[in-house]
């Protein structure tokens, strides 16, 4: 069945993409094999199964590295962004102890990211959380709020304060962790900057690239961070499967390969970083997924651009007074090409979802449901409770159409309108 099939059988509009995508139907046809003929373990090299196996991997790897840049041995699969940030996190950590004891991070990270960061500040490290930009820099959620104020490149709601983040570095300092892409406000941040700050202490850079992939350029290169997440599941590959880029070459004068102790230990696959048999279908899904997700990726974020644009001008058109949380991207703000996040002033979000029948939305991360409602990254970027609770995620796909959008906007609208009363 076609994707589209998915969607219209449905009656639901899709619009969640930042919490998952369905997998394309190129991915699940070419992991198919794995299930069947091909089930051998890849860590089997005593006969035909395991060695076809173990090719399908290689080749997966292969592509993987292909598309980054990287080398084969630069990549370790994993069961998906939680894994690979955590193994990122404690990996690091431990291997610094007794050396250095400060990790230095910013408060809109996904909890993959802080939680570990909290556990580890709970076991005697110093933890520096590093100030964004606020929402008050571009438009505040007053109804006559306006969001044309020009802020300068860095000020930009969630982009991390380059001078604070100098200021808490120290030759103390482990590990800076940062997101190149924010799963809520879709907020760019400055990787580079941010690599050549961390680099100039001695400390490494991880950079969660979950929600980048598909939409930004994957620039290892450029972005010089040591240590980067995928999922597979955000840009049409599989649930349960991950990878982690693992620096080894020198990309940096003096960079030194970066050793990571394992969270899983077991029969050292994955170059011991990560041990349990290898998910095959999962590998050679992630993999087909992220080649198509890189071949596409130019025209997709701008046919997607072009989508949030014509949504948003539908949706400013019904509701006037709705308030984008993050930057502008109208007036050049750094922003994921498929996010898109507001609040619509005096309603709750939960209140919309429910009135808005016909359009999956949400109300921010699905993996931060402690406090339901309210998203602690729009908390950090300095909305109020209030305001907060009454916002809405939005992520687009590349599966959708502009007929999709126009309906899309029309029943949002109508739900927040119901909503209002
Ligand atoms: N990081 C980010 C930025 C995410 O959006 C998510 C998924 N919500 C994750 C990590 C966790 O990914 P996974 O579902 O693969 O564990």
């Amino acid at each position: 069945m076609s994707l589209e099939k998915v969607v219209d059988s449905n009656r639901v509009i899709y619009l969640d993409c930042h919490s998952t995508t369905p997998t394309d139907p190129i991915v699940l046809e070419a992991m198919w094999p794995c299930f069947s003929e091909v089930f051998g373990n890849p860590g089997s090299p005593t006969h035909a199964y395991g060695v076809r196996a173990r090719e399908l991997v290689d080749a997966a790897r292969a592509t993987f590295a292909r598309v980054l840049a990287v080398e084969s041995d630069e990549i370790v699969f994993t069961s998906g962004a939680t894994e690979s940030n955590n193994l990122a996190i404690f990996g690091a950590a431990k291997r610094w102890q007794g050396k250095r004891k400060h990790l230095v991070t910013i408060g809109i990270e996904h909890p993959s990211v802080l939680e570990p960061i909290r556990q580890l500040e709970r076991e005697g490290w110093r933890v520096s959380v590093v100030p964004v930009g606020q929402q008050q820099a571009t438009g505040t959620l007053t109804r006559e709020g306006s969001m044309s104020v020009p802020v300068g490149d860095l000020e930009w709601p969630g982009v991390v304060d380059l001078e604070a983040l100098w200021s808490v570095l120290s030759e103390d300092t482990a590990l800076v962790s940062i997101s190149i892409a924010n799963h809520e406000i879709g907020v760019i941040q400055p990787i580079r900057q941010i690599a050549d700050l961390a680099h100039s202490v001695g400390a490494l850079l991880h950079t969660d690239a979950t929600q980048a992939v598909g939409w930004l350029p994957l620039d290892l290169d450029k972005w010089q961070a040591d240590i980067v997440s995928f999922s597979g599941h955000k840009f049409y590959g599989p649930k349960g499967v991950g990878a982690l880029y693992v620096r080894r070459r020198e990309t940096y004068p003096g960079a030194r390969p970066v050793r990571l102790f394992p969270r899983i230990l077991g029969g050292g696959q994955e170059f011991g970083f990560r041990s349990g048999t290898l998910n095959t279908p999962g590998i050679v899904g992630i993999a087909t997924a992220l080649r198509l997700a890189h071949e596409r990726q130019t025209g997709a974020a701008k046919a997607v651009g072009e989508l949030r644009q014509r949504l948003w001008n539908q949706l400013t058109e019904w509701v006037p007074d709705i308030q984008l949380n993050g930057p502008n991207w109208q007036a050049g703000g750094p922003r994921l090409p498929n996010n898109l996040n507001f609040a619509v002033p005096f309603v709750e979000g939960q209140t919309i979802m429910l009135r808005a029948t016909g359009v999956a939305v949400s109300s921010g991360s699905a993996c931060s449901s402690s406090t339901p409602g309210v998203s602690m990254v729009l908390r950090a970027i300095g909305l109020s409770e209030d305001a907060a609770r009454s916002s809405l995620r939005i992520g687009l796909g590349r599966f959708h159409t502009r007929d999709d959008i126009d309906l899309a906007a029309e029943r949002l609208s109508q739900g927040i309108l119901l909503s209002r009363g």
